[in-house]
């Protein structure tokens, strides 16, 4: 199985250097590759891979000879990141890929093959860059696959390594309704369970996000282009990481109780993007950070072996009464509890909800369910 792991990097100022070149080369590289893939298909409609760029890129050496300073391996991998991001707008139709600006919160290059892990020493060897200083904090033993080294907005590096253990995945435990457990996205809770709990925010989340809140309003009244405005950003981005790194623990510790609890997770796909056009929403939604959440179930899922169940966005969970299968179409967002006309059970929405998709979720399986 392939797993990732993040260190944090602390390069000296000459190494910082030899990062942040590569990290311009790279962006070069990728800008250069994607408009050559754009020109080459509007001239001739012919489609170019990764490949045919991969051998036009002596020739862009000899003309940018800055590029011959970056590890040739991190350039080709650009490349094949203009491909990748190709193939996932036609698959997911989602959005022509874009230009990389300098701008970007996050800067990185990939580093493929050729890097050393010394566990011992605390050091991870870049190819062109040399031996960084790293806190290894986590030990992992299997082959090295590609990695990718990055810097936050806030300007602290790191490494990301995907490792291959070349263990077998978990053989899947079976599952019953008794031991399958249906979650929504609340409005107002983070999570739903069809046991009926409400799994809110932290404190120390919101905390946070009301914090960001204050400094967003504060930047907004800096002059642009002042001193003051470029010390409120920085401020901005250091809470942005904060919340980042709070949410991420929240996330786990709560993915792995709801999968050591449970065989079977019962989810519902979930469009977000359309949610989001939607105003009230907003602001929960990509605050609850759901995606990176369902992520965060689905491999912890994978490795110990339980199931995720989905079903499909377009079933009415909330609208319809589990317990006797009135459809109320009169329902609306702002509506959190109804009661049934038909069986006169009181239901909170979103407890409703988790009923259902546990339920659908069930019958797709075609489960004999006891
Ligand atoms: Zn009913």
């Amino acid at each position: 199985m392939l797993k990732a792991y993040k260190f944090r990097l602390y390069p000296t100022a000459e190494q910082k250097a030899l990062i942040e070149n590569h990290i311009g080369s790279c962006r070069f590289v990728y800008n250069w590759a994607l408009d050559k893939k754009i020109r080459t298909y509007e001239q001739t409609e012919k489609s170019i891979n990764h490949f045919d760029l991969d051998e036009l890129l002596p020739a862009l050496k000899k003309e940018k000879t800055f590029l011959k300073e970056t590890n040739a391996q991190s350039l080709q991998g650009m490349t094949k990141h203009v491909d990748s991001a190709f193939k996932r707008f036609f698959r997911e139709k989602n959005g022509f890929p874009n230009f990389k600006s300098k701008k970007n919160p996050i800067q990185s290059f990939p580093v493929p093959q050729h890097y050393i892990i010394d566990f011992e020493n605390g050091t991870v060897k870049l190819p062109k860059i040399g031996k960084v200083k790293a806190i290894l904090h986590r030990h992992f033993e299997g082959i090295l696959k590609t990695s990718t080294v990055s810097r936050s907005c806030t300007g602290k590096y790191y490494i990301s390594i995907l490792v291959e253990d070349e263990k077998e995945p978990t053989e899947k435990l079976s599952f019953s309704k008794s031991t399958t457990i249906g979650i929504d996205v609340g409005i107002k809770d983070f999570v739903v369970l069809s046991t009926g709990e409400k799994v809110e925010n932290p404190k120390y989340l919101k905390n946070s996000l009301q914090r960001m809140k204050i400094l967003q309003k504060r930047l907004s009244r800096k002059v642009k282009g002042s001193k003051n405005r470029d010390k409120a950003r920085l401020q901005l981005s250091k809470i942005h990481e904060t919340i980042n790194n709070q949410r991420n623990n929240f996330q786990h510790q709560l993915s792995l109780r709801l999968i050591s609890e449970n065989q079977a997770i019962a989810l519902e796909t979930l469009n977000v993007k359309g949610m989001i056009k939607n105003h009230c929403l907003a602001q929960c939604i990509s605050d609850a950070g759901w995606s990176s959440f369902v992520t965060k179930l689905e491999y912890k899922a994978e490795l110990l072996g339980k199931t995720i169940l989905r079903i499909g966005r377009f079933e009415p969970s909330s609208k319809l009464c589990n317990v006797c299968g009135y459809h109320n179409s009169n329902l609306t967002l702002k509506d959190r509890e109804w009661i049934c006309p038909d069986c006169k059970t009181k239901h909170d929405r979103d407890i409703n909800a988790a009923i259902n998709i546990k339920k659908f979720s069930l019958q797709n399986q075609n489960l004999i369910v006891i």
